[in-house]
């Protein structure tokens, strides 16, 4: 057995020097896997790359909405034919979804539905299980799963910090839901709520490295090691231990992404 971070960029170029530092630092906590979280075609080479020295990195690869949105339909389009032909290369599909949040146009609406509904296609197509960005969207991505349905490979919300009748909602959607940095927030009251309604087994820890600090970060990138402090806030929340936690979410991710689990590492 040993802990992942469900998801995470460590691909990301405001990274890139301090790696070294980052990834010994997460070793030290017991961290051994990092599940990716896919954007576009220049962060999959990246992904790529970087597993050449980083063997512990997990690719996934996938269209972001942020990328959907700064792309035209055509890019998209040739963006999405390069993915399919990756996919064998990656554990999942992601990250995928939607975010109209107000900041990004209405204009990309649209686009964003076209990509994340020829995405679930592709899911289903190789079998890969999704990574989902989904941020004030709920209505409508319910609304193209229900039209579309589930791919039989499942996925997982990552980033969840809703309510407990959207928890239920993905979780009646046979969907995993992923927590981080959010949690560890003053503000968490209702995603702590919520928490106590996720099975134990449907429950995932992430960093979403280098974004989203817990308030122990605020003032620098995120990284891996943050996740054992997510695990111990959920432990409090379900009254299990905080190795417990990390041990049941990695169990739950290895079996969601067909991922191999090596002996546990003592913390
Ligand atoms: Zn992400």
């Amino acid at each position: 057995m040993y802990w992942i971070d469900s998801h995470c960029h460590l691909a990301d170029p405001r990274l890139s020097d301090q790696l070294a530092q980052i990834m010994s630092r997460a070793r030290q906590c017991g961290l051994r896997g990092f599940l990716q979280g896919g954007i576009g075609p220049e962060d999959w080479l990246r992904q790529e790359r970087l597993q050449k020295t980083y063997p512990e990195i997990i690719s996934c690869f996938g269209l972001h909405p942020y990328w959907v949105v700064d792309h035209t339909s055509s890019e998209c389009d040739g963006a999405l034919d390069i993915l399919a032909t990756k996919l064998h290369l990656s554990a999942g599909i992601g990250e995928m979804g939607l975010d109209f949040r107000s900041h990004f146009s209405k204009d990309s609406h649209e686009r964003q539905l076209d990509c994340f509904e020829k995405q679930i296609d592709l899911a289903k197509m190789c079998q890969r299980p999704m990574v989902l960005h989904l941020v004030r969207a709920f209505d409508q991505a319910v609304r193209v799963f229900e039209m579309h349905g589930v791919p039989a490979s499942g996925g997982m919300v990552h980033s969840f910090n809703g309510a407990s009748t959207e928890a239920q909602v993905y979780l009646d959607l046979g969907l995993h839901l992923s927590v981080g940095g959010p949690l560890l927030r003053s503000n968490s009251a209702r995603l702590r709520q919520a928490l106590q309604i996720i099975p134990i087994e449907k429950i995932l820890l992430e960093t979403d490295s280098p974004d989203q600090p817990p308030p122990s970060h605020q003032d620098t990138f995120n990284e891996p090691s943050t996740l054992l402090a997510v695990a111990d806030a959920v432990a409090k929340i379900k009254g299990l231990s905080k190795i417990e936690v990390l041990n049941q979410c990695t169990k739950n991710l290895a079996k969601l992404f067909s991922l191999p689990l090596k002996p546990s590492v003592r913390s």
